[in-house]
This record gives structure tokens, C-alpha cells and sequence, in this order.
């Protein structure tokens, strides 16, 4: 029988020539990425369980990070890691907090795992309202999700905010970096030598391999072998594992992707500034948060679209009244945006 309890996720998958709707790269990962792999497929032993441990690739991303495998935990994309997260450490047994507006997921998996939700609100400017991090903290929740840059707002989370939540937390505190290459800030370094924080980053958005479904936390050597014990055997295949090694070995191509991307934010950023008919939000990610100045972020959706352009309609999400996200594209694609964006509004 359907668990009515649980509503789906959804971000509608709507045919369109300008897709700006889930943070995608505009940019495939390089031809060489592709080669590398096409030859260790060739290599894999097809009949053979993969690689349990995912040694070779918890080595790759702990290297590219500056920390010991036995800090990283890899999973089917950042959403599994938080699903693990939240197995270990709370369901029926312990609650997790979240700040509104933030990524609609950390609720998510929270109901689908039966993890209790302590959901509190953000500041007008979207940064942490500290003392609704205190009220959510003495509830006594297992973990706390934050998001930095939070999505879907683009906020940089302050350094002294997160080390606050991370003193006030009373158990494990998960910040949620998807989009960390896009910003300078990050707290990767304290993760790996804390007991109680931990770090998720994903090959979805700054690695161009959403379609792969990699992702992976950064924490204390005790948290990644409870982790261990949740995850599914064999949960990483041999074809995952292989892909990420593959890109990692093109990092400087990642960050001339990101580099391009973060000048076309503030180029879409300025473009959208100027502009009478919006207020526009500063990120720190691959997406720009804006709001038609009439409040109608839902009918300014459908006109958008009516134009072949989709972006992700935010408008009916509690705190987020009106607004629209845009993912920053191509340079192409953003004038496509602007463009129908003028006709619109
Ligand atoms: C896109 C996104 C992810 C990515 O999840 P994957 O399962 O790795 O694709 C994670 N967290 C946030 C905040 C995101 O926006």
C-alpha cells in the first residue's frame, strides 16, 4: 500500500530548449574523461562484485581533498550519503533539523527514513538566524543540515555562524556543499578533523556528471565506518567507482568550467541587477534566486516557458514567496533567458 505519508520529489522534467531548472552543468566533462573510462570498462571484471570499500576511489577523493580515505564515504550521488546519514543516526529514533528555505531534500529523505523534522525559519536575507538555530538545537536533534551555498537561495553560510551550529548542535552536523567549488568558502578542512561535522559534495553540478550519480562526505573516520554499515552491500558499482577516478583525473578542466561559470553568474547577476522588473539575489553557486517585482513567480514561470525557457518555480515554497531560480547556462542560453525574461515581465 502507498505510504501517504510521503509525498514524491518533484522537479518537473518538461521538455524545452533552454532547460535552467536543476543546476546542471551547461558543459559536458571533457573527451578525455570519456576515453579514460571507455578503457577501464573494458577493464572491469563484469562478473565480479565491485570493489566493497571503493578503496581506490575513497583514496582518489581523499587526495584531491588533502585527507586519508578513511575520512571519505562514497554513495549514489549526495543524496545517498544524507539517506545514509540519516539511517545511521536518526529515524525513528532521533530528529533532524533544518533552516528554511534550504534544499528540499534534507526534509525529504528525512520523511522518507522516518526521521522526525525540526524545520525552522532563516533571516529575511536568508543567512542562519542564529537564535532559531538555538530554539532548533535544545530540540535535541540527532543531526542538523545546513547547506552553504544554500540552495536555493545562494547564500554563503558565515564561517562563525557554522562553527556556532556546530558548538549549540547536541549531536552530528551536515553541511551540504554541492556547490562548494563555486564559492571560496568551505569547512572540508574542519570536517575531516572533527568528531561531530561533516561535509557532502557531488559530481552532479561542478564535475558535470549528474547522469553518473557520485557523490561522497568528508568526516571522521568513526562516522564513515558507521556510514558503512547502512549502505547496501556492493551500493557503488564498478561502472560508478571507474568514473570517478576517470574525472578525477581531470581536475584543472573542472575548475576552468567552474571559473567560466562563476564569470557568467555575475555577468547574469549584473544583467538581472539592472533591471526594473526583478530583484535579484547574490549566490554563490551555479544559479541566481530572483523575484518578479508584480510578486506572480508562478505566472512569470508558465510565460517563461510558453518561450521555451524552464527555470525552477520556487514561488510556492513556504518563506520563498514569488520567487523564481535560475541555473546560470551557457552564455547563449542566459541571453535566450534575458530575452524572454524582457518579453515577459
Ligand atoms: C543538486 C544538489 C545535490 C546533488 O545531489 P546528488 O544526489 O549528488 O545529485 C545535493 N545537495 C544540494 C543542496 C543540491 O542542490
Amino acid at each position: 500500500m502507498k505510504n501517504k505519508l510521503i509525498e514524491g520529489y518533484h522537479s518537473p522534467q518538461v521538455a524545452a530548449d533552454v532547460r535552467l531548472n536543476t543546476n546542471e552543468s551547461p558543459y559536458a566533462p571533457p573527451p578525455g574523461f570519456v576515453d579514460v573510462l571507455a578503457e577501464e570498462v573494458r577493464r572491469i571484471a563484469w562478473n565480479r562484485y565491485p570493489d566493497r570499500g571503493a578503496a581506490a576511489l575513497r583514496e582518489a577523493v581523499g587526495a584531491f581533498h588533502g585527507v586519508g580515505s578513511e575520512h571519505v564515504f562514497c554513495a549514489n550521488g549526495s543524496n545517498e550519503v544524507i539517506q545514509s546519514m540519516l539511517l545511521a543516526f536518526a529515524g525513528p529514533v532521533g530528529a533532524a533539523a533544518v533552516f528554511i528555505p534550504t534544499y528540499q531534500l534534507h526534509t525529504h529523505i528525512s520523511n522518507v527514513t522516518a526521521t522526525p523534522v525540526i524545520t525552522r525559519s532563516r533571516l529575511a536575507n536568508f543567512r542562519l538566524d542564529m537564535a532559531e538555530v538555538e530554539a532548533a538545537c535544545s530540540e535535541g536533534p540527532a543531526v542538523v543540515f545546513a547547506c552553504s551555498p544554500n540552495n536555493p537561495t545562494g547564500t554563503v553560510e558565515d564561517r562563525a555562524d557554522l562553527a556556532r551550529l556546530v558548538d549549540l548542535a547536541p549531536g552530528l552536523v551536515l553541511v551540504d556543499e554541492a556547490y562548494g567549488e563555486f564559492c571560496q568558502a568551505t569547512v572540508l578542512a574542519e570536517a575531516a578533523a572533527s568528531e561531530r561535522l561533516s561535509v557532502s559534495r557531488t559530481f552532479s553540478k561542478v564535475w558535470s556528471l549528474a547522469a553518473l550519480r557520485l557523490g561522497y562526505l568528508v568526516g571522521a573516520a568513526a562516522l564513515v565506518t558507521e556510514l558503512e554499515r547502512v549502505a547496501l552491500p556492493y551500493h557503488l558499482s564498478a561502472f560508478a567507482q571507474a568514473a570517478g577516478l576517470a574525472a578525477l583525473r581531470f581536475p584543472d578542466e573542472m575548475r576552468d568550467r567552474v571559473a567560466r561559470l562563476v564569470a557568467e553568474r555575475e555577468r547574469l547577476h549584473a544583467e538581472l541587477s539592472r533591471r526594473a522588473s526583478v530583484d535579484v539575489w547574490p549566490s554563490g553557486a551555479n544559479f541566481l534566486l530572483f523575484r518578479p517585482h508584480d510578486g506572480d513567480g508562478a505566472g512569470l514561470w508558465h510565460r517563461l516557458l510558453a518561450r521555451s525557457v524552464l527555470v525552477r518555480d520556487c514561488s510556492g515554497w513556504p518563506g520563498l514567496d514569488g520567487y523564481l531560480r535560475v541555473t546560470v547556462g551557457t552564455e547563449l542560453e542566459d541571453d535566450r533567458f534575458l530575452e524572454a525574461l524582457d518579453a515577459s515581465v
